[in-house]
């Protein structure tokens, strides 16, 4: 496994580095080594000079970085405070704002905003990238104030309805022996609960239903 900055300081040294950065992010990219972003050949060469590697093939953006094809391929911030926004993100257990991005990175507050947004959506995009197959069972749920802990003058206020009103209706799908995914719906009608199967479950998964809007 290649390395991995272990403290905060740590990064901030190695990503201090542009050589560290390639090779960082190169290793983990290409583990099976560099290919061609455009044409998919593995015949490239790399310029140390110009940091930039090379496809044998002719043809348009043979020269590329390892930034092309990524999240950060038309951000002119740098690579090492990418590097460094990401471990952060990765390595901070309890989540990082962008005003410590902005800190450690030495970026202003508006560069962290955008990186950090930028990788979260790539990590969700990670994450929600495979769909749910197999044996799924779908589910719905409220989560929300119980009443009966409520002191009664906020109970007054906010109980106008009996049962769902102030509530967030949360549905839940689960693969058989596998992955879970949860996800907070606008409302319980058919069409809502319906278009998250559609995101989550591939078609043609055999669907067990527990709840009404699938009978
Ligand atoms: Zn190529």
């Amino acid at each position: 496994m290649p390395t991995e900055p272990k403290s905060l300081q740590e990064a901030i040294v190695y990503f201090s580095n542009p050589d560290n950065c390639i090779d960082y992010l190169a290793l983990r990219r290409w583990p099976n080594g560099v290919i061609c972003p455009t044409c998919g050949s593995d015949k490239v060469k790399f310029n140390p000079a110009r940091r930039l590697w090379q496809c044998s093939s002719h043809h348009s953006k043979r020269q590329f970085s390892v930034k092309v094809g990524t999240i950060m391929e038309d951000s002119p911030i740098g690579l090492d405070k990418w590097l460094m926004a990401m471990w952060m993100v990765t390595n901070c257990k309890n989540g990082v704002s962008s005003y410590e991005i902005a800190r450690d990175a030495k970026v202003t507050q508006k560069s962290a905003w955008f990186m950090l947004h930028r990788i979260r959506v790539a990590m969700q995009d990670e994450f929600f990238g495979s769909k749910l197959s197999g044996e799924v069972e779908v589910d719905e749920t409220f989560i929300g104030g119980k009443a009966r802990n409520m002191h009664l003058s906020e109970r007054k206020r906010r109980i106008t309805a009996t049962g769902t009103k102030d509530k967030t209706a949360v549905m839940g799908i689960l693969e058989r022996g596998g992955k879970v995914r949860a996800a907070v719906v606008p409302s319980r009608r058919k069409t809502a609960l319906q278009e998250q199967v559609r995101k989550h479950v591939t078609a043609g998964s055999a669907l067990l239903q527990r709840c009404p809007a699938f009978v």
